[in-house]
């Protein structure tokens, strides 16, 4: 399986970094981040080192993802979940191994948490006429 010889992801993957599994298969493995934006943030990768996420089996990956999702829940009981991918250094991504963030959420976690995702864009966060 490929790996990059730079990559903190690899080497969590090979063993090599700590971390805490929470779900695990022969091509996929969900941990936790280690600088987590809510408690229970979890983060979700491809064994092999891609970048993108458009190299990925897409099905193979997102049927992973629904069951690490679901161990996320049932860890960690969130009202509500975040779940998305910054794909490409653009879009914020700074380790370069593809991954789904996992971010439970909980009621009162912040002010007010309209528009979620969209808030990639702060000033986009929210929407109307
Ligand atoms: P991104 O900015 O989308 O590439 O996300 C990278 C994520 O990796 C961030 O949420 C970091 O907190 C997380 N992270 C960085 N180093 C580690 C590590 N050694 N173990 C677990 N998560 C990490
Ligand atoms: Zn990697």
């Amino acid at each position: 399986m490929a790996r990059s010889d730079d990559c903190v992801f690899c080497e969590i993957i090979a063993g090599e970094r700590d971390a805490t599994v929470l779900h695990e298969s022969s091509e996929y493995l969900c941990f936790l981040d280690k600088y987590p934006v809510t408690e229970g943030h979890a983060l979700v990768v491809p064994k092999e080192h891609v970048r993108y996420l458009e190299a990925t089996d897409g099905s193979a990956f997102f049927a992973f993802l629904q069951e690490a999702h679901a161990e996320v829940k049932q860890r960690s009981d969130p009202d509500a979940t975040n779940i998305g991918c910054n794909n490409g250094q653009a879009a914020g991504q700074t380790v370069p191994h593809c991954h789904w963030h996992i971010i439970p959420r909980y009621d009162g976690d912040m002010a007010d948490p309209t528009g979620g995702v969209r808030g990639v864009i702060p000033e986009k966060r929210t929407y109307g006429e």
